[in-house]
């Protein structure tokens, strides 16, 4: 039986020699080939029970035939409308910082390329029962191509005319105008508006090409929506914060709880990659601060629990993690190993017309465009690939269940390739996931 022994955050508490995660009043141990945490107490009631639930890793079928039931089943087409962005993100992944990605590049999608994928992919789902579909605009910046997302839901509303569409962007929101906007409220389409917290976290790495910082335009653009809809803005406006680890994730934090118009927003927190990258040799990674801060904002967010507090988006976003963590441990994920989606949950289509996997993975890995539809061999031998990438690596490995790998964080140049930083990342991650899951359950705040 495999154990993992937690490092990083909970490392010193860890009793030598032992496998057991020492925390608040107990002593635990994360079985992984079970995919359970048991508190030592208890231990032989664990045992007695565990037979059921023993978890087995199995191959993904992949013919053509799985393949079109998979594609039947999308939920969401991701249109990169434009690979081009009005800003340069200092931690932006299009930018030369990174291995393996895709550049910035003045290419925009036509409109012609748009309605062919719409039709295409028509074609396979239009005999499903579930008849709701999202449509997403995604860049660069898409507000540069306003002409193709305008196509986009035009034509999608006469094709799918009997559906439910939803429709969404993913925006810097820099380049709003009226136009925009009426369009935006009047269509209902959802925005992800990117924004890193106060001004001096979002102006030190969210600029222009000229290099200036773009929170004063942001904030200017979220208030002219709000005096516009103010209930479009509540239902319909979040926002993905990203975190580097050179900066303050108090004032961060600080920020996301006070401003009044978007503290109870949706948030969705991210940190900037610390793998396959060289943004990192310009920009000192802090992790004694980022570890010290993010206990801080733990305790703050479980006295407000326990006072019966209303939480803001931000703190909400962050509770979230230990809440998947124990979804995790009793087996509800829903895919193999990690978070894959394997052509399920999303397709994404570049400014060309080409199809991919998702919108983070890069572009040696596209199977087919808009002109000659589906390779499903190229498909089947993806599929393929990185299932056993994942069987050598992964299948040994005492984070299987948990860890949140998929098809773009082994994605190298054409072939999957494990990446032991990612690894390395995870292992703490986890760690202090359990760590703080824990704690919740102890102190009966979950
Ligand atoms: S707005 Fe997005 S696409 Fe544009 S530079 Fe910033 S991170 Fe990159
Ligand atoms: S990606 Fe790394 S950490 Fe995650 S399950 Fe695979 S080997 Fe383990």
């Amino acid at each position: 039986m495999n154990s993992f022994r937690a490092c990083g955050p909970i490392h010193k508490r860890v009793k030598p020699m032992t496998d057991m995660i020492s925390l608040c009043h107990n002593q635990y141990l994360y079985l992984c080939d079970y995919n359970q945490i048991i508190n030592s107490s208890i231990k032989d009631l664990f045992l007695e029970n565990s037979q059921d639930r023993k978890v087995t890793t199995t191959d993904v079928p992949i013919s053509k035939e799985i393949l079109m039931n998979r594609i039947a089943k999308l939920p969401q087409i991701i249109f990169e409308v434009s690979a081009n962005c009005n800003l340069r993100c200092k931690y932006c992944v299009y930018n030369n910082n990174y291995y393996n990605q895709r550049e910035l590049s003045p290419e925009m999608m036509n409109t012609e390329i748009s309605k062919k994928a719409l039709d295409y992919i028509y074609s396979f789902i239009n005999n499903r029962k579930d008849k709701t579909l999202s449509l997403s605009f995604y860049g660069g910046e898409p507000m540069m191509n306003m002409k193709t997302v305008k196509a986009i839901i035009e034509y999608g509303k006469k094709l799918f005319a009997q559906w439910e569409l939803y429709f969404n962007m993913t925006t810097n929101l820099t380049l709003l105008n009226h136009d925009i906007l009426e369009f935006l409220v009047e269509n209902n389409i959802a925005l992800m508006v990117s924004l890193d917290g106060g001004k001096e976290n979002h102006d030190s790495k969210r600029v222009y090409t000229n290099n200036t910082g773009t929170f004063d335009t942001v904030m200017e653009n979220l208030q002219k929506i709000y005096n516009y809809d103010p209930d479009y803005f509540r239902r319909k406006v979040s926002f993905s914060s990203v975190f580097s680890f050179d900066l303050s994730l108090i004032a961060q934090y600080e920020f996301f709880k006070t401003n009044p118009l978007i503290q109870k927003s949706r948030i969705r927190f991210s940190t900037v990659n610390t793998f396959d990258t060289t943004y990192y040799q310009s920009y000192p990674y802090k992790k004694d601060e980022f570890e010290r801060d993010i206990k801080t904002i733990f305790s703050s967010v479980k006295a407000k629990i326990k006072n019966n507090e209303e939480l803001t988006g931000y703190e909400t976003y962050l509770f979230s993690d230990f809440k998947k963590i124990g979804d995790a441990l009793k087996g509800r994920r829903h895919t193999t190993l990690g978070g894959s989606c394997l052509f399920d949950s999303r397709l994404f289509i570049d400014a060309e017309g080409r199809f991919h996997v998702c919108e983070k993975i890069n572009h040696t890995f596209s199977f087919g465009d808009v002109e000659n539809g589906f390779d499903f061999e190229k498909m089947s031998a993806i599929t393929h690939d990185f299932i056993q990438t994942q069987k050598e690596t992964c299948g040994k490995c005492n984070l299987k269940y948990l860890c949140t790998v998929c098809f773009a964080s082994f994605g190298g140049d054409g072939k999957f390739r494990i990446n032991s930083e990612f690894c390395r990342t995870q292992r703490q991650v986890i760690a202090a996931n359990l760590e703080n899951y824990i704690q919740c359950k102890e102190e009966k705040l979950m």
